[in-house]
């Protein structure tokens, strides 16, 4: 089968230290991670491509620079005059990770003001791929442009993939981050979410519950990631199925762990069709991850096991 994959929404400068005040520039964002590691999985006849919106200055050229090069399509990514792309900044202090951002006049936040330009992108695509984050930095207009874009393709059969993300710092209350992220399930017919997320922000008591939660919504496929017990899959009314994470004796760095799950999932899935095996694939991809530096592992050292 040969395919179209998009994935909408915001990708960053990210800022590391690299020595004394010295810093090195790098770009990702959730739902770039998994375009990236979509397109490392999938055959060369599928398409991937990002949707976003950036700005017109030196550092958005390099930012689609930089898609391109990981094979990452960029002919849907809007320019938009007088913004710039949103920047964080990783602080590393014996060890610990913490993080600064600059996204409040992000010219992502636009990437849905024009729905012509989101109608086409979707109806290019066959599997559109989308986040609680997309939905965080979106005026509320501009989620229902998107919402009302993605329940049109699910309802023409395509494949609307949600990892809800769920980031309380974004969203300026916790009712309408709640009602946002069940209004882009309602859209979807895959949900990916986290489960500690799911249960810190909606109360779920266990796995089950999430299920049911996202079931009643309308939702026909659900895959609960678990950190490192491993996912449970609830496909097309199937009885639950649970597959283990892979072990891993020393963590690195577990950035990316669950955006890698769903890209490397959905590339397997998309080829082969069983929901299990792509599980089984994208715990192992997930693990890989986690044992190197950065969002972005490169194939080869993937391959290359730890
Ligand atoms: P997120 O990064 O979105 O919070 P999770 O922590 O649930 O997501 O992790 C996503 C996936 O990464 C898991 O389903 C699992 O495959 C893998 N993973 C995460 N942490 C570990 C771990 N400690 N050991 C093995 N695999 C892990």
């Amino acid at each position: 089968m040969v395919g179209r994959l998009l994935s909408i929404g915001e990708c960053m400068v990210e800022l590391m230290q690299a020595e004394g005040d010295l810093l090195r520039k790098g770009y990702a964002g959730d739902t770039f991670n998994t375009a990236y590691y979509a397109r490392l999985f999938l055959p060369k006849n599928w398409s991937v491509d990002y949707l976003t919106a950036v700005g017109t200055d030196t550092v958005s050229d390099e930012m689609l620079a930089f898609i391109e090069k990981t094979g990452v399509g960029t002919g849907h990514i809007r320019r938009v005059e007088g913004r710039s792309p949103g920047l964080y900044m990783i602080h590393l202090k014996d060890g610990e990770r913490s993080f600064s951002y600059w996204r409040s006049v992000s010219a992502a936040k636009t990437l849905a003001d024009d729905a012509d330009h989101l109608r086409a992108a979707i109806e290019a695509s066959d599997i559109i791929v989308f986040s609680g984050i997309t939905l965080a930095i979106l005026a509320p207009s501009a989620v229902e442009t998107l919402l009302s874009e993605l329940r049109r393709a699910k309802a023409a059969g395509k494949r609307v993939v949600f990892d809800p993300n769920i980031r309380p710092r974004l969203w300026n209350d916790k009712a309408t981050m709640l009602d946002t992220i069940s209004a882009g399930a309602r859209a979807s017919s895959l949900v990916m979410p986290s489960f500690d997320d799911e249960a810190a922000h909606f109360g779920d008591a266990d796995i089950a519950a999430t299920i049911a939660r996202y079931r009643a919504l309308g939702v026909e496929n659900i895959v609960v990631k678990d950190g490192a017990y491993g996912v449970t899959l609830s496909f097309g009314g199937k009885a639950p199925e649970f597959v283990p994470s892979a072990k891993v004796e020393k963590i690195v760095d577990t950035t990316s762990a669950g955006d890698s799950f769903n890209g490397a999932f959905l590339a397997h899935h998309a080829i082969d069709g069983d929901p299990v095996a792509a599980a089984g694939f994208a715990a192992a991809t997930a693990a890989s991850v986690i044992q190197h530096h950065g969002a972005l592992v490169p194939k080869e050292k993937l391959e290359r096991g730890v």
